[in-house]
């Protein structure tokens, strides 16, 4: 089984990289922070009060989360709606970040992901992929760049899609978003001691993809 983890900072290019290098592999890719976004957006349509741990783990309880796959593209469907068109916006990001401290949020979450890999070759992107949800995983890698790279990368992501959003508020929510996600007490964006360090500043992504098939396929 081929278990490939990809943590990081937001905006340090893990999707991109993770897809192709999926795709070179043959293997699907998961994507972690989708799940978190979708349930971030479920919780939002449904006036939960997402700082408040007891509401967010009553609805957590209630919430039927799943992940499909549509040939290679992911799909998250919430009690039964696909949701993955409306995961990307602004807002969802922030709620993403907000809801993802809450411990129950974690476990539950995790849990998925885990079957999902213990069940696929798979390529994950996330924040504690290599950490807590697959501490065995036989590949793992950290990637990152320079906080002003990685916001003006999602600013023309998000300008590509249409997006009226200023540099300097996707720069701050990176940076706030960094904070909150390196700083919860539970599961943490951290490097795992056994992850290869790529710093992707100056590389591009296929470049950073072919850093991490080569490793993969020299330990293989
Ligand atoms: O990766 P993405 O930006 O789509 O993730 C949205 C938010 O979900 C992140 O800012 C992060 O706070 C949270 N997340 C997480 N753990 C993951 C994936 C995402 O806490 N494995």
């Amino acid at each position: 089984m081929i278990n490939i983890t990809i943590d990081g900072p937001s905006g340090a290019g893990k999707s991109t990289v993770a897809q192709d290098v999926a795709k070179r592999l043959g293997i699907i890719y998961l994507d972690t922070g989708a799940i978190y976004r979708a349930f971030a957006y479920a919780a939002l349509k449904s006036n939960v009060n997402i700082d408040d741990v007891k509401q967010v783990a009553a609805f957590l309880d209630s919430a039927d989360i799943d992940v499909r796959y549509d040939g290679c593209v992911q799909k998250v469907y919430m009690d039964g709606e696909d949701v993955t068109m409306y995961i990307r916006a602004h807002n969802i990001s922030k709620a993403a970040s907000d809801i993802s401290k809450h411990i129950p949020v974690r476990i539950k979450l995790s849990k998925i992901q885990r079957k999902i890999a213990a069940a696929n070759d798979v390529v994950l992107d996330g924040r504690d992929s290599g950490t807590y949800v697959l501490p065995n995983a036989n590949f793992k890698f950290f990637l990152t760049a320079d906080v002003e790279e990685r916001a003006s990368r999602r600013f023309l992501e998000l300008k590509e899609r249409g997006a009226e959003v200023e540099y300097s508020r996707v720069l701050e929510d990176i940076k706030s978003r960094d904070f909150n996600d390196s700083n919860r007490d539970f599961a943490p964006l951290l490097r795992a001691a056994d992850a290869e360090l790529i710093d992707s500043t100056r590389l591009k992504a296929d470049e950073v993809a072919d850093i991490i098939i080569n490793a993969v396929r020299k330990k293989r």
